[in-house]
């Protein structure tokens, strides 16, 4: 009997040999990727020499109240734009949509996950918690939503539509790691 993981890792490869794979970024073909297998463990893995491209928007910064009501009161904030109403979390200090001015928004502990990937690998932070997910989870009562880590509870992975709420850490230190979010029942 195959797990599931196992079962990922066999589609992976049957689509890594039939499909020429290209590295698209911006409609720019950046390069052929090498599709060598390399061997780990006795297990065979392809290195795909990829780039990867980050756009932070999170102008509020360090300093924020975001980071202030996290730390002292384990809750989380959002920004409602004045003109147009959208709740962005995390909050923005303009509105991403029209401009407009916004101001702070309680937003709710529970929410909705958009979009997910299982992380086999940690930092120091998140040693014990491997595998975990990390996805982008949008608050119920806000549009937009904010890449945080998942708890799997001994899942494989977690699926866009997923329920989670919002779970903090007893000491507190006023840092995006002061939460996390974990799959209702
Ligand atoms: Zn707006």
């Amino acid at each position: 009997m195959k797990t599931p993981t196992e079962k990922a890792r066999e589609t992976a490869r049957k689509e890594l040999k039939s499909e020429p794979l290209e590295s698209v970024i911006d409609g720019i073909i950046l390069e052929k990727l090498d599709r060598n297998p390399s061997v780990m463990e006795r297990e065979r893995y392809f290195e795909i020499p990829d780039k990867m491209v980050m756009f932070y928007k999170y102008s509020y910064g360090e300093q924020s109240r975001f980071f202030s009501e996290l730390m002292k009161h384990a809750e989380l904030y959002g920004s409602k734009c004045k003109s147009c109403g959208i709740v962005h979390f995390p909050p923005r200090s303009r509105c991403s949509e029209c401009y407009g001015e916004t101001e702070w928004k309680r937003v709710s502990n529970e929410g909705i996950v958009l979009s997910s990937t299982t992380s086999w690998y940690a930092t120091s932070e998140f040693f014990d918690k491997v595998p975990y997910a990390v996805g982008y989870v949008k608050p119920l009562d806000a549009d937009t939503g904010m890449l945080q880590r998942i708890d799997l509870k001994g899942r494989e992975k977690v699926d866009p539509g997923t329920r989670v709420m919002a779970k903090f850490k007893d000491k507190r230190k006023g840092v995006v790691s002061d939460f996390w979010y974990e799959i209702m029942e």
